[in-house]
């Protein structure tokens, strides 16, 4: 009988739990430690941000969903490893916090055979001081409570609107913030529910972001095909602001925020002051606070860890300078190296290094988009992790047996630009593969064919449609397997 224990139930892990509750028979264990009771299915909390999709539409409770597939789930959070077990026992095991009503505060160690990390990100608002809306000045929509939040101070600006000009920053909150994604399609949604309703002509919209230029989101930006000619993301991306009177500030790094006031450095040196009535920033993220330990007790968080709290994976993370890296850098198997055991999936796992340029203000404040790992790479991560794992205890595969690369993997991106069955739109982004691979494809380091950039109502459609299948796979509903990641 072997025990995998799956640290954390977003799109990676989850993926990974359900696949591995398929692969292997009953006699072996799957368990879940979340410190939530609820799966949330995170791209739909734009929609709850602006009011037009309930937070209960974008969760549900995970263990009615695990009682039935057979996966033991355990309400709590991980907080060290212990990978060559400890002094009373040999088997490797994690130590989680349970967070359940009754247990909560309560220590334990989970024994395990193979642990995945998938623990996604830290929400980093201590990063950029006022940001953030538990203690800070600005909004968020990263979790179904801010969202809530952000929608319901949504609508009292569209009141104050009434009254008079008033200023809207959205963005992300610091330097080396990734999801760049994400603030793009909440400014487009606000910008579309504020000239619903009627207000929109004393609203002044800002796009406050570290991307060096429109486009880049994080992975360099793109190019594409359209219409018989070639473009770019920032082309395409830079219209799309214009058509919608969307001012953007670009290769920017907000420093701190004061009530009504964001500052922000820029790439020529600049310090900003922006003054906002209502803004909605995202944090940086950073792997959460882990530590690890060897059998003796002694500290081998460096070892298994890389200093931003992401796991190390089978990347090569040899420091080089950005024009050296190469696509192969990039981790296939999500194996640590020193623990064939261990493995981290999604974005708990740590990048080789950055996809689009890094670049720093004079005064050395970074202006480096992180990496995106997104959902369709995440949850496909979660699956080749579980199909490896199901081998490996099923066959004595010595290791792992499947892999997919960032640098092979596509990736989707539908951005809805706005909620409503005739008058929604949606800006659908794909590229293959998300790290440009500059020596299969020298010209634009993608796929030509695989990388398009499209605007419609017909996206919005695939974007609400996305939001049924992707519960439905989620809840490991019949089927489930022929929805794709
Ligand atoms: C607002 C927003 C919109 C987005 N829109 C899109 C989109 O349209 N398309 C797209 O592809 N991607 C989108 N993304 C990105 C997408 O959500 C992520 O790529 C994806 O969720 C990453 O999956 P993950 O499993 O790595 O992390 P998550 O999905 O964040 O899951 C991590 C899980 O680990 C749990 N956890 C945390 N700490 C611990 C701990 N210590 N112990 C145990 N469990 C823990 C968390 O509670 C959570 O359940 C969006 C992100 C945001 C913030």
């Amino acid at each position: 009988m072997a025990r995998v224990v799956v640290l954390g139930a977003g799109v990676s892990g989850h993926t990974a739990a359900l696949y591995l509750r398929k692969l292997l028979p009953k006699e072996h264990e799957v368990v879940v430690v979340n410190p939530k009771p609820t799966y949330n299915w995170i791209p739909s909390n734009i929609w709850v941000g602006v009011g037009k999709m309930p937070a209960e539409k974008v969760v549900f409770d995970l263990a009615p969903i695990y009682r039935k597939q057979g996966i033991r789930f355990v309400q709590a959070k991980a907080f060290a490893l212990w990978p060559e077990g400890d002094a009373d026992d040999a088997t490797p095991a994690v130590e989680v916090e349970h967070t359940s009503p009754g247990r909560d505060g309560e220590v334990e160690k989970l024994r395990y055979d193979y642990v995945i990390n998938a623990t996604g990100p830290k929400l980093n608002f201590g990063a950029t001081p006022g940001l953030g809306p538990d203690g800070g000045y600005t909004l968020s929509v990263c979790t179904p409570d801010h969202a809530t939040e952000a929608a319901s101070r949504l609508e009292s600006l569209k009141a104050a609107l009434r009254t008079g000009p008033k200023t809207v920053v959205i963005g992300v909150g610091h330097g080396t913030c990734t999801c760049e994604g994400a603030a793009f399609e909440y400014t487009f949604n606000v910008e579309h529910e504020l000239r619903e309703a009627g207000v929109r002509d004393n609203a002044e919209i800002v796009y406050l972001t570290n991307e060096n230029e429109l486009g880049d989101f994080g992975v360099g930006g793109m190019q594409f095909e359209q219409n018989g000619y070639r473009t770019t993301s920032q082309l395409w991306t830079e219209s799309l602001f214009r058509e919608r009177g969307v001012k953007a500030i670009t290769g920017a790094a907000v420093t701190s925020i004061e009530p009504g006031v964001i500052h922000y450095d820029q790439l020529d040196g600049s310090h900003n002051d922006l003054a906002y009535d209502f803004a909605m920033l995202l944090p940086p993220f950073k792997g959460n606070d882990w530590k690890a330990f060897d059998r003796a007790g002694e500290d081998i968080t460096g070892t298994v860890f890389a200093p931003s709290g992401f796991l190390k994976v089978d990347a090569d993370y040899t420091p080089r300078s950005y024009d050296e890296w190469s696509a192969r850098d990039w981790p296939r198997t999500y194996q640590n190296p020193t623990y064939g055991n261990v493995f981290a999936v999604g974005i708990a796992f740590a990048p080789p290094h950055q996809i689009s340029v890094p670049r720093a203000t004079p005064d050395g404040v970074a202006v480096a988009p992180s990496p995106p790992r997104t959902g369709m790479p995440s949850g496909t991560m979660g699956k080749v992790v579980a199909k490896s794992i199901a081998d490996m205890i099923l066959t004595g595969a010595p290791v792992p047996t499947h892999g997919a690369s960032m640098s092979e993997m596509a990736a989707a991106c539908v951005a809805s630009a706005g909620h409503g069955f005739r008058t929604g739109t949606a800006a659908a982004m794909t590229m293959s593969p998300v790290v440009p691979d500059w020596e299969k494809y020298p010209d634009t380091g993608r796929d030509l064919k695989a990388t398009k950039g499209e605007i419609g109502l017909s996206g919005h459609w695939v974007k609400r449609m996305l939001h049924t299948l992707f519960i439905y796979k989620a809840k490991g509903r019949p089927g489930w397997t022929w929805i794709p990641e």
